[in-house]
């Protein structure tokens, strides 16, 4: 999992070196870069794939399942990076192209952002590039599809975390103190409001409690409970709509429930939009490779997020959904019976080497 990846960066290196690709390694710890030149021109372009895995116990049952107990590959991101090694070794022995290109292997895209530490710790500029790509498997978009959008295409994720502290009381005798699990239960209902009451309603947005930790018997009211959860948005400026927003509800629900709340807002990742010019290339390159029908460009984005957005924020760029066939019997990602399709493999890697071809075409 995040900044653990050592054997899959290892292998990556190991195999990149073996197509004779220059390899940089050590951003962000267990990140892997590796470049191919091949002509005169000094445009470069990137292209990257996440390495990480999941906390999640496997229940494929298939032979090919996590070996690893407790950590799976639920979100694909194995099939990622062996289509981006398929592109670099096609690369490598065809080079068909005039340019450089990067290839990005990235850790720890789930949760712990090791695309923005990529980017802090200077990858645009030991690596500079007109555009970055990124791909992602869908499961819902059929096996030879794509789907790819100009603008936003997932949303931003910020987190919070509402630490509500009281006097406990025993059970049988609450006005003794004051009751962190009424206070908490009245803002899990309060934070419903904000995006029903204060966010604008043609602007997109999710307010999500998603753990509530407080109590340990039968007999205590506690004098904690912890809440955490995540907002989702497109619109830079909602960013500040909705932390504004919640500590209002903290601080008004801590005083009408005489209890304190402190609250923290932190690890935002801004959402990943998708700039037109490259989002017209990866849309043709698409199309060479799975021809015009299959390439939706009428989606809606998702409300998911993804750290590449902290790329696409440093350099315009586009990331598309490969699809993975259909979701069926909850195998959606980061289910525990999610399978990556290994019919994509050919079809990512020969999108990432047609990107390639046609951007810095000859
Ligand atoms: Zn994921
Ligand atoms: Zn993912």
């Amino acid at each position: 999992m995040a900044f653990n990846e050592r054997r899959t960066s290892d292998l990556v290196a190991a195999e990149l070196e073996k197509l004779g690709i220059e390899i940089h390694r050590g951003l962000a710890g267990t990140g892997v870069v590796g470049t191919l030149r091949c002509g005169t021109s000094s445009r470069a372009i990137a292209l990257r794939a996440d390495l990480d895995a999941l906390p999640i116990q496997e229940k494929t049952g298939c032979s090919h399942a996590s070996t690893h107990d407790g950590i799976m590959h639920a979100c694909g991101h194995d099939g990622h990076t062996t289509m981006l090694l398929g592109a670099a070794r096609y690369l490598a022995e065809t080079r068909n192209f005039n340019g450089t290109v990067h290839f990005i292997f990235q850790p720890a895209e789930e949760n712990e952002c090791g695309g923005q530490r990529m980017v802090e710790e200077g990858l645009f500029k030991l690596f500079p590039v007109e555009t970055v790509y990124g791909m992602h498997n869908w499961p819902g978009i059929a096996v030879g599809a794509f789907g790819v959008r100009s603008g936003p295409i997932m949303a931003a994720d910020d987190k919070f975390e509402i630490t509500i502290s009281s006097r406990g009381a025993h059970a049988a005798m609450p006005h003794m103190g004051d009751d962190p699990i009424v206070a908490a239960a009245a803002l899990v209902g309060a934070i419903q409001t904000i995006v029903s009451r204060t966010v604008n309603p043609q602007d997109e947005a999710v307010v999500t409690v998603t753990q509530m930790h407080g109590g340990n018997t039968w007999n205590i009211v506690p004098e904690e409970v912890v809440l955490r959860g995540t907002c989702r948005y497109f619109k830079p400026e909602l960013h500040q709509v909705l932390e504004g927003a919640l500590r209002r509800i903290c601080d008004g629900v801590a005083a009408t429930y005489g209890v304190s709340a402190a609250f923290a807002y932190y690890k935002p990742i801004p959402p990943a939009v998708n700039a037109d010019a490259p989002t017209e290339a990866a849309a043709r390159a698409a199309t060479l490779v799975a021809g015009e029908a299959n390439v939706h460009r009428d989606l809606l984005p998702s409300m998911g997020c993804e750290d590449f957005g902290f790329m696409l924020a440093a350099r315009p760029g586009c990331y598309i959904w490969i699809g993975n066939g259909p979701i069926g019997d909850g195998r959606s990602l980061h289910s525990s019976r999610y399978d990556f399709n290994d019919e994509i493999l050919p079809i990512g890697a020969s999108y990432w080497a047609t990107l390639v071809e046609s951007v810095l075409a000859r």
